[in-house]
């Protein structure tokens, strides 16, 4: 199924909040990894987002898949460290999902394969204290709503952004035994994961720019031609 203008103009403006979200959180993803790693997560993310926005500008009138695809080539390129394959790795794979299109079920594979590329590259689970603490309440969370609790896109969405956020916080406490903050071991209690962090910032992002383009169908529907026009009505 081809990409929708309003489809394409909802993602492209969804990679931009993302990127206008992650510079202006630059200094406090940076403070975070600067207590458990190496202090270049925030320089990391912004990097690669900005490139991607460049990257962008040449798509146009890309498919879905294939903008998700460039994002995640964009961050392989772009993005050293630890973050870079598992972000750009994962968007990468995972965009094959939206082939046919974006819709519940093929967002629910989508965030499905997303998470099971950021395990299989990174090797942790629940509990190493990484992103996959933040993904995986998320992913579990938005693909209850939808397949069992039957609810909308936009309502399953807003209640993985929350699973995503209690995971971030439960990051906290943990004692750090994947990538870098492993290394400093019980010193990574009492921090908060970096890679979590940024994972729930895309989310609340990809959620607002969700919510706007909603808003503006039901604005939209509202004023579309209920009623009669004067001056038809006249001849
Ligand atoms: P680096 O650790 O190489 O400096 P970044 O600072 O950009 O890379 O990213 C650090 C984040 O990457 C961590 O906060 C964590 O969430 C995530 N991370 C690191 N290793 C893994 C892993 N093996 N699996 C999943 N996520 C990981
Ligand atoms: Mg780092």
């Amino acid at each position: 199924m081809p990409t929708s203008d309003t489809e394409r103009d909802a993602l492209v403006d969804a990679v931009r909040a993302i990127a206008v979200r992650l510079e202006a959180e630059k200094s406090h993803l940076t403070d975070l990894d600067s207590a458990i790693g190496d202090a270049d997560h925030g320089a990391n993310m912004d990097r690669g987002f900005q490139a991607v926005l460049e990257q962008l500008e040449r798509k146009d009138d890309a498919e879905a898949a294939d903008i998700v695809k460039t994002v995640g080539t964009t961050l392989i390129s772009e993005v050293g460290g630890a973050a870079g394959p598992l972000y750009g790795g994962s968007f990468m794979y995972a965009s094959e999902e939206l082939q046919d299109g974006i819709t519940a079920e093929s967002t629910v594979a989508f965030a499905e394969a997303y998470l099971e590329k950021v395990e299989d590259r990174g090797g942790a689970t629940v509990g190493n204290k990484t992103m996959v603490d933040a993904l995986t309440p998320a992913v579990q969370t938005y693909k209850k709503s939808i397949e069992q609790d039957d609810l909308s896109p936009l309502t399953a969405l807003a209640k993985a952004v929350d699973a995503c956020r209690r995971g971030v916080e439960f990051t906290v406490p943990l004692k750090a035994t994947k990538g870098r903050a492993s290394y400093l071991g019980w010193r990574s209690v009492g921090h908060q994961d970096p890679g979590a962090t940024s994972t729930l910032f895309m989310l609340e992002e990809i959620l607002q720019t969700a919510e706007d383009y909603t808003a503006g169908e039901t604005e939209q529907d509202a004023t579309s031609p209920t009623v009669p026009d004067a001056d038809a009505e006249e001849e």
